[in-house]
């Protein structure tokens, strides 16, 4: 069998094929595409559509395939050097078009009165003329309706590539193999391999599209799917956790002890996690938790678990200040309990780390709070049994790996307070289990939010001046400009000043830049917390986490500067306490885009709600950041128009990967061999 593969048409060579050349296989290479298979695997990324139109009803600038009748003789007009311009006034419907042709002069001697035509071009709605790009003596040219256009490079073209495509396609429509099982081919009703190619690249109809692109698309998410699954199930079982028999009468006494009772939705977690800490399986959970929802308690009560079992654990935040305020949160929790507790961060030195790093691996360190400095080499555990991060998506892909390297196999639970749309969910983070807390502690008053304009601004700072003489505390979040880490400091010097100004002696305002030392930001976020500041000016770096109860007002300046995913986080902020808080987005935004998102903040306060517009609004790449979004770039597939399939792709993969059939069955072989031509079968990852 493998024999006959090899033999195949399809790995041969393009240069097979007639009409190309070095040349052309030289830049066919330089477009990746090597062999017979990658040219029928070239999909294309749109469609012309060529069907004949009415010509009222297209838009400007639209390509547009129309009929109608000469009226007037060609007239050809010279310029440049070899240049000419045909242009005539044809009647279609009841609209006379003024038609232009560019350097196809000799077609003036074709074209005749009253003759039927069929023209393709742009179409210019103002001044009623189209440039035509083709042109075809006749009205009829039905049968092509759909166009297949391919990205390209060089000096290839876009009729070539359709045209070696083809010669592919038929050079090889008896060596092209189905990839998917029967099963589900029928189960979904997919064409088969190779109609779904032929309907891909030379659809005949609307339909055609449809039907391949709906098959092509499962198949390419199916098989992402089946990595993550697999990788998944590689992480639980191949990879030996350690079984953590917590003691549960610490846990009861603890929750017991807690000044609130615990929500349905934290009970539920707790589940999960606790069942995955006894089990020999190693966890490898995500848990999202919308902003106030409570995670600080459930990471304390896990850890706790861990520490009962005889293990050490660790707790990462993304900053020096949600680090230092989790050792806070924790010790108060944990009260007069014995526990020892650390915190390790960039700014402990010299001899108070080598300190901590010698009680770390003497294993006399219960608990481990810190930044990335947690995850550097030097930084050894005894015996780690758990390892919690917090604001997980700052983190990149890489570093979440590192984490889950150290110790012997240590359970992981990342944390994330940005809800993360179901469908980014099953993608960044497909190999993980998910957690989901979609329920805020009783008794929380709804945050109410406002969107001003900027010449409100006085109105806003009234408004505010009368919360902090009622007692309480207010956040002034500052312009966000990404491409200048200086101008973000310029403008929270700025707004401070104008601040300091306005509100004269009588309320302090302090000012939080990046530019602090971590002991300078503790310093001022201690103030907060304590009030002796009421105003606390600052960049994004309190986007996360920070918790101080009294502060009612959240004012966003440039609001349209931040996602909506930042402004639910910074929303956030306030509402922690027993008082009435107000989220004032300030912003005049320049688009529709930026009118939406605001007037969606003011309408809902569920993050899950939000980061779902916030997808659809942003795409899928600028929904992380760039760099470590770590979601994978689909050749057909779009996560948010195709979240169905998607959806449907991840429960068949999970089935397909616990069944034994999937990595037996002759069914799924094609399947199981592009799963190892992808890598993740190789080597000691799966047996
Ligand atoms: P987040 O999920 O945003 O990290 P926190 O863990 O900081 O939220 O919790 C926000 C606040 O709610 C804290 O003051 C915490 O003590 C409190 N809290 C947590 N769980 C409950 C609960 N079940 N009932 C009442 N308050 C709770
Ligand atoms: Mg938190």
């Amino acid at each position: 069998m493998i024999v006959a593969e090899s033999e195949s048409i399809l790995d041969e060579p393009v240069s097979i094929l007639k009409g190309i050349g070095k040349d052309t296989q030289d830049e066919l290479n330089n477009m990746d595409i090597y062999t017979v298979e990658d040219l029928i695997n070239y999909y294309p990324f749109r469609y012309e559509d060529c069907r004949v139109k009415e010509i009222v009803s297209a838009n400007h600038d639209e390509r547009v395939t129309i009929t109608g009748i000469v009226q007037t003789m060609p007239v050809v007009s010279y310029y440049g050097r070899k240049k000419s311009r045909l242009a005539f006034k044809m009647l279609t419907g009841q609209h006379l078009v003024s038609v232009h042709l560019f350097n196809q002069h000799y077609l003036k001697s074709k074209i005749e009165l009253n003759q039927d035509l069929t023209v393709t071009g742009k179409w210019d709605k103002n001044r009623l003329s189209i440039t035509a790009s083709s042109l075809k003596l006749n009205a009829t040219s039905n049968e092509k309706q759909f166009e297949p256009v391919y990205h390209v490079k060089g000096d290839i073209s876009v009729k070539n590539l359709r045209r070696w495509i083809q010669l592919a396609l038929e050079a090889a429509k008896d060596s092209i193999n189905e990839t998917m099982p029967e099963s589900l081919l029928k189960k979904y009703r997919l064409a088969d391999r190779k109609t779904a190619l032929q309907q891909l690249h030379f659809p005949l109809s609307e339909e055609d599209v449809k039907q391949a692109r709906r098959r092509f698309v499962y198949e390419e998410f199916l098989l992402f799917q089946l990595k993550m699954q697999a990788l998944r199930k590689t992480i639980r079982e191949n990879s030996g956790g350690i079984q953590q028999k917590y003691d549960e009468e610490i846990l009861k006494k603890f929750v017991d002890g807690l000044p609130f009772k615990l929500t349905n939705a934290q009970r539920n977690v707790l589940k999960d996690i606790l069942i995955d800490l006894k089990s020999p399986n190693r966890m490898n959970r995500l848990l999202q938790g919308d902003v106030g929802s409570g995670k600080t308690v459930v990471a304390a009560i896990s850890i706790l678990a861990s520490i009962s079992a005889g293990y050490q654990t660790a707790l990462m935040a993304p900053t020096e200040i949600l680090a230092e305020q989790h050792v806070q949160s924790l010790l108060q929790f944990f009260g007069e309990m014995d526990i020892k507790l650390e915190l390790l961060t960039s700014s402990v030195k010299t001899k108070a780390r080598r300190d901590i790093l010698e009680r770390l691996a003497s294993g006399e360190i219960d608990l481990i709070i810190g930044t990335h400095a947690l995850i550097q080499n030097d930084v050894v555990f005894r015996n780690l049994g758990l390892v919690i991060t917090d604001e997980q998506h700052r983190f990149g892909v890489e570093q979440r790996k590192t984490l889950r390297e150290k110790g012997e196999n240590p359970d992981v639970l990342f944390m994330t307070a940005t809800p993360i749309p179901r469908t980014l969910a099953i993608t960044a983070f497909g190999e993980m289990d998910v957690s989901v807390m979609n329920e805020m502690p009783a008794g929380r008053k709804e945050i109410i939010t406002k969107w001003v304009k900027q010449d409100q601004l006085d109105e806003v700072l009234k408004f505010t001046q009368k919360q902090i003489e009622s007692g309480r505390q207010a956040y002034v979040i500052c312009p966000l400009i990404e491409e200048s880490e200086k101008m973000d400091y310029q403008n929270a010097v700025d707004v401070h000043a104008q601040l300091v100004h306005f509100f004269q002696s009588k309320i302090r305002v302090g000012l939080m830049h990046g530019r602090l030392s971590a002991n300078e930001k503790d310093e001022i976020m201690r103030d907060f917390a304590a009030n002796k500041i009421q105003i606390l000016v600052s960049t994004t770096v309190v986007e996360v986490g920070v918790n101080v109860p009294n502060a009612t007002c959240m004012l966003v300046y440039d609001a349209e500067r931040f996602g909506l995913s930042q402004l639910h986080q910074l929303r956030g902020r306030v509402g922690r306490g027993e008082h009435q808080s107000y989220c004032i987005l300030i912003a005049d935004p320049k688009n529709e885009i930026g009118v939406e998102r605001l007037t969606i903040m003011t309408e809902t306060n569920d993050g899950f709600v939000l980061s779902e517009r916030d997808l659809q609004l942003r795409g899928p790449g600028d929904f992380f950041g760039k760099k470590q979004s770590g979601i994978p770039e689909f050749k057909l597939g779009d996560m948010v128009h195709d979240f169905t399939i998607l959806e449907v792709a991840r429960q068949d993969a999970a089935e397909l990967v616990n069944s034994s059939e999937f990595w037996s069955a002759s069914e799924y072989q094609a399947l199981r061999n592009l799963l190892t031509r992808s890598g993740i079968l190789e080597g000691d990852k799966l047996d």
